[in-house]
């Protein structure tokens, strides 16, 4: 009784506190996935589990592949090839997304170097960076260390960041992106306008790139809500000198709207899924 009283009580904690919970079996069984999950999670680094894809960014207006961003997927032996939708907040959770994301980092970082000494041209390639590694008291050291050992280059690379959590500590989030961009590492803001920016901040920080959320770019046919703040995200990119770009692009008359409206890079199933290094060689660089 205790026992269940407990899961039901950090049930109700975690959904914000001040709040009664009653206890149900399926609270058991998802900590116990939730368990099970850990645990696989914690050996999948040295199991060798995650893979790397890219997927690549286009220039709508001469449709060349401009740049690409790394996104992680972890090929579970007995689960399959699992989404990072459904481990990487698991892994924020228990710190474990530091491991993770010095791991993406690296692999990427070695993967930049094989492609610029094989002269193909493939523009910056981004990666997703957690806050909670960009709050880690030695980020930095480890994005120096690893450059140093892969021998890549700061200017091959961008780091994309959410806007809730540059947003959620300001100060702390200006003096490290800041040291980043002082390296000549560009930074992109991803997910852009699904948190809460201040203007004042946006144009304090060294931010080059806005990425517009793909909630916006689903509905652009048909929602003119969500026509207004794209048109309205283009022109405040454009106004602070930022450049723009849209993600989740599936279909040609979303495309075509971007572009008619100043945004060209585009990001999505219309062009290309994320591609494994393999595909990208073969299909995107035809190295
Ligand atoms: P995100 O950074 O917003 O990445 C975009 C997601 O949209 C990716 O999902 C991508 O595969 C998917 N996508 C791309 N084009 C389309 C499209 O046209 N239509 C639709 N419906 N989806 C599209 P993915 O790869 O499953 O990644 C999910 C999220 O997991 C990412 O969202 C990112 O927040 C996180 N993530 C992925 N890799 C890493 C990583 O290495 N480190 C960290 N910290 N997070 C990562
Ligand atoms: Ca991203
Ligand atoms: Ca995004």
């Amino acid at each position: 009784l205790l026992k269940n009283a407990d899961t039901a009580m950090y049930k109700a904690k975690s959904q914000g506190r001040n709040r009664y919970q009653f206890y149900t079996d399926d609270m058991t069984q998802k900590a116990l996935q939730r368990v099970i999950l850990e645990t696989n999670l914690r050996k999948a680094i040295s199991n060798d589990e995650f893979e790397v894809y890219y997927q690549p960014q286009v220039d709508a207006i001469d449709e060349k592949v401009v740049s690409m961003e790394a996104l992680i997927r972890w090929n579970n032996p007995e689960k399959g090839l699992i989404s990072p939708i459904h481990f990487i907040p698991l892994a924020e959770d228990t710190g474990m997304i530091i491991d993770i994301d010095n791991w993406v980092m690296q692999s990427v970082m070695k993967q930049v170097t094989l492609w610029h000494a094989s002269k193909a041209d493939i523009g910056r390639v981004s990666i997703n960076i957690s806050a909670i590694l960009l709050n880690y008291k030695d980020f930095m050291k480890h994005v120096k260390e690893s450059l140093k050992t892969t021998k890549c280059h700061p200017e091959w690379l961008e780091f994309e960041v959410t806007e809730s959590h540059i947003m959620r500590d300001t100060q702390a989030s200006i003096e490290i992106l800041n040291e980043i961009s002082d390296m000549g590492i560009r930074i992109s803001i991803d997910d852009f306008g699904t948190g809460y920016s201040s203007l004042a901040y946006l144009k304090k920080l060294p931010i080059d790139k806005l990425k517009i959320d793909q909630s916006f770019v689903k509905d652009l046919t048909t929602d003119e809500n969500d026509r207004e703040i794209v048109r309205t995200i283009i022109s405040m990119a454009k106004n602070l000198n930022m450049s723009v770009i849209a993600e989740g692009v599936e279909t040609i008359e979303q495309k075509e709207f971007l572009v008619e409206n100043g945004c060209n890079t585009i990001q999505g199933y219309f062009y290309y899924k994320p591609l494994n290094v393999d595909d990208i060689n073969q299909n995107v660089l035809k190295v």
